[in-house]
């Protein structure tokens, strides 16, 4: 039986994952919905396009921009070999996405190089934290700009994860998250573009902490998360990614790119803290990284 290209296009736009192939260029000459679905492009928006232009833009835990040194399709495209990684990529509205991707060269008939391919598809356990979000919607505990956990939400589960602590010894770590220099993105562009970025943030710290973390929003461009069952380096570690992938986070207001930066105070809870002294623990941190140039993360 013979295939026609229409048989192969709806066989590749009927897949779950996203698949697109690039030329030698890394021009991208094939998008499929997958593709749209789970970046948010249309075809029309980036045939022709390089990845790096913009779009998809992966990068990895660190923060790392992945295009320009470390693209996996250069890679493969150079030495041939497949290979797979998991990133973040860059959703059209702006936040990051957990993903897997896998990349593989093309060759023609002769065995030639000629383009690569790229398929990923979300991070399944780290996107379930996305979907929680949606059952809390319809409750009295949902921020309603940024569509996560509000501040009476935040309290609760900060108060109940210190319960466990104090009865079972679980420790955990607490991150009090401001954005840095907000006033200005509200001055310079308007609230109604402030409320898009405090979106883009929530988004980003909530697509990419782990299952069993919690992230709320505290209030105006503040957030803290509970990060459970780590030690000092661990939470060191989360924090630094959350602060990376927000540093690496932007939206778009016409031909313009808006992103900001978060100063983190990082704390593990200790033994005789109450409620009150983890977090005003946390938020002095949070202070001292205003102090000392924002965008960072510290510890104490
Ligand atoms: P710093 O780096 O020292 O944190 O500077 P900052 O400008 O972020 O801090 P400041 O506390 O001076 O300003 C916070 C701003 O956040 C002021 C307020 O207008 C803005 N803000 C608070 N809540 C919201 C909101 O829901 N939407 C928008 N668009 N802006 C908000
Ligand atoms: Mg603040
Ligand atoms: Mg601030």
């Amino acid at each position: 039986m013979r295939y026609n290209d229409d048989f192969y296009s709806n066989l590749l736009d009927g897949l779950h994952d996203g698949v697109y192939f690039v030329d030698l260029k890394r021009r991208i000459q094939y998008w499929n919905q997958g593709a749209e679905r789970i970046s948010g492009y249309d075809a029309g928006d980036v045939m022709g396009a390089r990845c790096m232009d913009g779009i998809l833009m992966h990068v990895d835990e660190k923060g790392v921009l992945l295009c320009t040194k470390r693209c996996p399709l250069k890679r493969a495209m150079e030495d041939g070999k497949p290979r797979s990684k998991g990133v973040y990529l860059l959703h059209s509205s702006g936040h990051r996405v957990p993903a897997r991707i896998s990349v593989s060269p093309i060759r023609d008939g002769k065995g030639q190089i000629v383009g690569g391919v790229e398929t990923f598809h979300e991070d399944k356990e780290r996107l379930d934290v996305l979907h929680r979000v949606r059952e809390l919607e319809s409750t009295a505990f949902l921020d309603p700009v940024c569509k996560v956990a509000n501040r009476r939400q935040a309290e609760m589960v900060v108060d109940s994860t210190l319960r466990e602590f104090k009865r079972y010894g679980w420790p955990f770590g607490l991150l009090f998250m401001d954005i840095d220099r907000f006033k200005r993105i509200n001055d310079t562009n308007g609230h109604r573009v402030g409320d898009k970025v405090l979106r883009m943030v929530a988004k980003t710290l909530i697509g990419n902490i782990r299952p069993f973390d919690f992230v709320g929003r505290w209030g105006g461009e503040e957030f803290v998360a509970t990060v459970k069952n780590v030690d000092e380096t661990t939470l060191r570690s989360i924090a630094e990614k959350l602060r990376a992938l927000v540093e690496h986070s932007a939206i778009r207001v016409g031909r313009k790119k808006v992103s900001v930066t978060l100063s983190i105070g990082a704390t593990m809870v200790r033994s005789g803290d109450t409620f009150r002294s983890i977090l005003d623990r946390a938020d002095g941190l949070m202070y001292q990284c205003k102090e000392n140039g924002r965008n960072r993360v510290i510890m104490g």
